[in-house]
């Protein structure tokens, strides 16, 4: 960490490169791409083992009964992994591609399920692919609301951001004209089924201010020439995603931003090197380059470049960041203010509302379509309105169940057989994503005394619901429940599942961006306002998490980000 004056000049060279990643993820693998087609040598340190798409997806192909255990865990492996087990997409399918609980740990102040995939593509592979844009509503919510502080960029500024990331990575949708979900840059969208459609009828029929839309997701439902040119085919809507996708079917790093970066003859693409601190010249006043432990020798290496793109992911980020201390930042990177690691927000998932709706017994529907239905967010959305700030969006879908299985039927013998063949009653499910509010007490830190295998100090997560959580909550599982009861449905059970912050997987901030070096740690290019060579561009980056799935607005805010730092270099001003 810190001065690097003394080391040998002959290594330096050869470790030097025009531009730095951390992280190959959704938005490492943005970086790369733009960073790498902008001609600058870049170098991707990823902490975990390489992930080659097509080659390394081991069960992409399997049937279920070719899972030793028909794609359950065995006993031992969700005893001993309790955090990660709670994830809906950890499985016997999957289990490769998730970080095991006691192999990575960290210290819950207060209970957070810390869901990560380390490998090249890190979550990029594991993701649900939902994408929706953010509007000008969220960028403006919070100077207008007086929450977190204003963004220093409003949607105009993400706008063509969006569509150039649209485009390349393949985004099927319709084009809605709702001006709290903007349209994008859509591949024909998936089919509603007919539970959803006499649903949406029967919510825009009872509410003005509630569009149903089918959810817009990162699926090539036709692809188009860049998406061929990438070798990607057509989704076959297998619902088989996680595994890695033969197709290419769906967006992954792995599949799209990474092997288009290598094409480009500049990629350097490094596995088992943990990124442990960025190292700061006090001379030069600017970062150099990184400090590096190669995750099976834990040697250290040092890695310089011009510029740094931090891409490790929101707690990563914060963790790295925090760990690189120098005479110039004793209390971790740029943190003059002393915020870093603070206002982390996430996403709140805690409501569902099941139901049941009878009659549609002579329908079905073909294929395993990979979204559902989206409710833009209907709270708060002009105008502060609720008794609690900011909203959800709702995310619904139908479908059928398996078997006519008459209540108290005998496992077992033809009749159970039989019953089994046969489609059973319609579902509708509701569930929320709703915006939590960043504060100063929802933080990481680094542990004081515990450290992981590779010598780096553990996280210590101190994050937490309030009442404005909970008023979401109820307000969502009223609403949901008064939806479907207008809908028609029938056995309608609200459920608050209680679960801890980080299971969403939506996790936020820490790095905030923002217009004041005062009380934010970025300026409106994801610099550092004291250290314009480093750029974070992850969820680390969010000043506030909006009611939309995230990562479409990392990947557009870092493509930007690059875009700028590539042009900076290029006048020589960074
Ligand atoms: C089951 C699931 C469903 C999801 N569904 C959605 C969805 O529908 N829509 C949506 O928008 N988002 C969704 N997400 C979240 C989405 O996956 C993340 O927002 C996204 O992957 C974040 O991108 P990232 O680049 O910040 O991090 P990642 O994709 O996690 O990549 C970070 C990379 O950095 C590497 N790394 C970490 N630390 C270091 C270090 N110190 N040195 C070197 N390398 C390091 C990691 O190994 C990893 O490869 C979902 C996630 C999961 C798991």
């Amino acid at each position: 960490m810190g001065d690097s004056t003394n080391i040998n000049k002959k290594a330096v060279a050869q470790n030097t490169y025009d531009a730095i990643v951390i992280g190959s993820g959704i938005s490492g693998g943005w970086a790369a791409k733009e960073l790498c087609e902008h001609g600058l040598k870049t170098l991707v340190l990823e902490r975990g083992r390489d992930v080659v798409h097509l080659k390394d997806y081991p069960t992409a192909t399997k049937n279920p009964w070719d899972f030793a255990h028909r794609g359950e865990l065995p006993a031992d492996i969700t005893k001993n992994n309790p955090i990660v087990s709670r994830c809906y997409a950890f499985g016997e399918s999957t289990v490769h591609f998730f970080v095991k609980d006691n192999e990575h740990p960290y210290v819950q102040e207060k209970p957070f399920d810390w869901i990560r995939g380390y490998q090249v593509g890190g979550k990029s592979l594991l993701w649900a692919r939902q994408t929706q844009r953010w509007s000008q509503y969220e960028f403006e919510a919070p100077a207008r609301d007086g929450f977190a502080v204003d963004w220093p960029i409003r949607y105009g500024d993400i706008a063509p951001w969006y569509s150039h990331v649209e485009k390349f990575a393949g985004i099927s949708g319709n084009k809605d004209g709702i001006p709290n979900l903007p349209d994008g840059e859509f591949l024909p969208p998936w089919e509603m089924n007919c539970v959803e459609k006499h649903v949406q009828g029967k919510i825009h029929a009872n509410y003005k201010d509630r569009p149903v839309i089918i959810g817009r997701c990162a699926h090539l439902t036709k692809p188009a020439q860049v998406h061929l040119d990438q070798n990607r085919q057509q989704c076959q809507a297998r619902t088989l995603c996680e595994r890695g996708c033969p197709f290419g079917g769906y967006f992954s790093s792995n599949a799209s931003t990474i092997p288009w970066a290598e094409k480009s003859g500049n990629l350097t693409l490094q596995t088992d090197s943990v990124v442990d601190s960025v190292i700061y010249d006090d001379k030069k006043g600017k970062a150099t380059g990184v400090r590096v432990i190669n995750a099976k020798t834990k040697a250290a290496t040092e890695y310089f470049a011009k510029i740094i793109f931090v891409n490790a992911s929101t707690m990563n980020t914060n963790l790295l960041l925090l760990n690189s201390v120098s005479n110039r930042f004793p209390n971790g990177f740029g943190n003059d203010n002393g915020l870093l690691g603070k206002y982390v927000c996430f996403h709140n998932y805690r409501g569902r509302v099941s139901s049941t709706i009878d009659g549609f017994e002579d329908e079905y529907y073909y294929g395993r379509r990979p979204t559902g239905m989206v409710i833009p967010s209907f709270r708060n959305v002009r105008k502060q309105e609720m008794d609690f700030l900011r909203g959800y969006m709702v995310v619904y879908g139908a479908g059928r169940g398996r078997g006519k299985v008459k209540p108290g039927m005998e496992e077992i013998g033809a009749d159970y057989k039989d019953a089994l063949a046969e489609a059973g009653g319609w579902g509708v499910h509701m569930s929320m994503q709703g915006e939590t509010i960043p504060k100063e007490s929802n933080h990481v830190r680094l542990s004081k005394d515990k450290k992981d295998e590779w010598g780096v100090p553990q996280l210590v997560t101190s994050i937490a619901y309030d009442d404005n959580d909970e008023k979401i909550v109820k307000d969502f599982l009223a609403q949901a429940s008064e939806m479907l009861d207008k809908a028609g449905c029938r056995n309608i059970q609200p459920f608050d599942s209680k679960q801890a912050p980080g299971l969403d997987i939506h996790e936020m901030g820490g790095v905030r961006m923002g217009k004041d070096p005062k009380t934010s740690l970025l300026n409106k290019w994801n610099q550092f306002h004291n250290c314009k060579n480093v750029f974070v561009t992850d969820g680390a980056c969010m000043t506030s998490t909006g009611t939309q799935n995230p990562s479409l607005t990392y990947m557009a805010i870092t493509a930007r980000a690059a875009d700028y730092a590539a042009s900076e270099l290029k006048k020589g001003e960074l």
